[in-house]
């Protein structure tokens, strides 16, 4: 075990008890689950970004978050803890104000300030600016694997260290999803992802002489919350909200879907998706949202019955098909279009894209492809603790993997995720302690269900 001195700094070689790859919220309340039951001292979590840098919670444009204040990091599990949102509002003396707003889900701004509160009291056992490349198995001498090593990165140097632990947990979270055509580090600075919209926006609106054009690529409900804030906000610039699909679904019916498959149906077959994908609801927008798009475009088309010359446009049935650095440092789009029924390819140029085409959970795969070796079928799966389900006789019964992650791999986000969070994190931080008192033989799957 590392001496306090050179912890949160990571020394390669060490060895731990506890790797936990990622420190989002859910490493946070693993940390509090772990702290609470006062078996935290041979944990290290490895994150990515930079102290400075570090941002504990999702920006979005919607200022509030989804759930209520209740649903922290550790309440629903035990509410007298001191690491409660309650007990932050106490210590940061916000407590009566707060109150006194009635306002039962807090602003995102405040809940991140939560959560750093939080993450402070965890400082010296997170290594900031380290990113995880993969976790490899470590061999012991007869035969079953007796523990993990984890490989990652330093990355201001690109330095490659290891450390090694009996136990990994992986949290690394949700990444940005944008689509290939998108990506290329050229066009990046132009380019922004939805979670990155607020900042970029505010950026491009800040030349007040600028026409700016900013086009919002995606069907996802981020796509509808930035049109609807580019539209709330004073400037003179113009929007194009270019979606894929032939129309946006709602989750109820309303003018804005009724009008948007009124257009769907000028557009030739080949452009339109097919009727299993239109009916998915993933992609849903909610009624409230629908209903502000359709009264402002309704007011813009009274104004303005040409839609091609109006300041806010949706277009459906747009593909991209290319994208370039214009000279003067804009972006060109090239797309294909059904919605003229004047087929062909197309292109606008813009000074910003926002790319709100959801999020994805592909890093765990990456960082955990040396274990799929050791899992029965393609895919690894987890138990009812969030374990690991390795092929039985392949390691010792007190080394394991937990994953956590959103149980949802599309377009949408899992915007509930800390309604189950204090439970999930004490479930966890339960069967890694109880891992920890078993004997270093086998562990057969039968074992393991008994102990579930
Ligand atoms: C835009 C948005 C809004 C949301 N709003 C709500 C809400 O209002 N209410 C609610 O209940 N839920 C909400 N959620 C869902 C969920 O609560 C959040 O996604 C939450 O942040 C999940 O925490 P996490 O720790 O699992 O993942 P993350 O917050 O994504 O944290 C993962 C961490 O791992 C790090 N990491 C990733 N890969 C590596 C690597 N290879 N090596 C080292 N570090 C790595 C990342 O830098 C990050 O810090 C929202 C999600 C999003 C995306």
């Amino acid at each position: 075990m590392p001496s306090p001195s050179t912890i949160g700094v990571v020394t390669p070689g060490s060895t731990y008890d506890l790797v936990c790859i990622g420190f989002g919220a859910s490493a946070l309340s693993l940390a509090i689950a772990l702290k609470e039951r006062q078996s935290l001292a041979s944990t290290v979590f490895l994150e990515q970004q930079p102290q400075a840098r570090w941002k504990p919670c999702h920006s979005l444009i919607s200022p509030r978050m989804k759930t209520s204040f209740l649903s922290d990091l550790v309440t629903s599990e035990n509410p007298r803890s001191k690491f409660t949102f309650v007990s932050y509002l106490h210590s940061t003396n916000q407590l009566v104000t707060y109150t006194n707003s009635g306002r039962i889900a807090p602003s995102r701004p405040m809940f991140a300030d939560y959560l750093r509160w939080c993450a402070k009291q965890f400082e010296s056992h997170v290594c900031f600016g380290n990113r995880v490349v993969g976790v490899m198995p470590r061999n012991g001498n007869n035969g079953l694997l007796e523990g993990w090593n984890v490989l990652y990165e330093d990355i201001s140097t690109g330095q490659r260290g290891s450390i090694t632990s009996r136990q990994v947990v992986c949290a690394a979270g949700l990444q940005q999803k944008i689509p290939n055509v998108l990506s290329a580090q050229s066009i990046r600075p132009r380019v922004a992802h939805s979670s990155e919209a607020l900042e970029a926006i505010s950026e491009v609106l800040k030349d007040k002489r600028q026409t700016p054009k900013i086009a919002i690529v995606g069907e996802t409900s981020h796509a509808a919350e930035i049109f609807v804030h580019l539209h709330g906000i004073h400037g003179n610039h113009n929007v194009h909200w270019l979606t894929q699909r032939s129309e946006v679904k709602g989750k109820e019916e309303t003018p804005f879907a009724l009008e948007s498959l009124h257009q769907s149906h000028q557009v030739p077959p080949e452009f339109s998706r097919q009727g299993g994908e239109r009916s998915r609801s993933a992609n849903a927008l909610p009624r409230q949202l629908m209903t502000e798009i359709y009264d402002f475009m309704y007011d813009q088309s009274v104004k303005q019955p040409d839609s091609s010359k109006c300041r806010f446009q949706v277009r459906h049935s747009t593909s991209i098909t290319n994208c370039q650095v214009t000279p003067d440092n804009k972006v060109e789009l090239g797309f294909q279009s059904g919605a003229t029924l004047n087929l062909g390819s197309k292109s606008d140029i813009y000074d910003l894209v926002i790319s709100a085409t959801g999020y994805d959970t592909s890093e765990h795969r990456r960082i955990l492809s040396p274990l799929s070796q050791l899992v029965d079928g393609h895919n690894i799966t987890v138990a009812a603790d969030y374990q690991v389900n390795f092929r039985s006789g392949v390691k010792k019964s007190n080394t394991g993997v937990w994953l956590l992650h959103s149980p949802i791999d599309s377009d949408e986000i899992d915007d509930a995720l800390y309604q189950i969070l204090a439970q999930r994190s004490a479930r966890v931080a339960q069967a890694l302690i109880e891992q920890r008192k078993l004997p270093a033989e086998e562990t057969t799957s039968e074992d393991r269900s008994a102990r579930l």
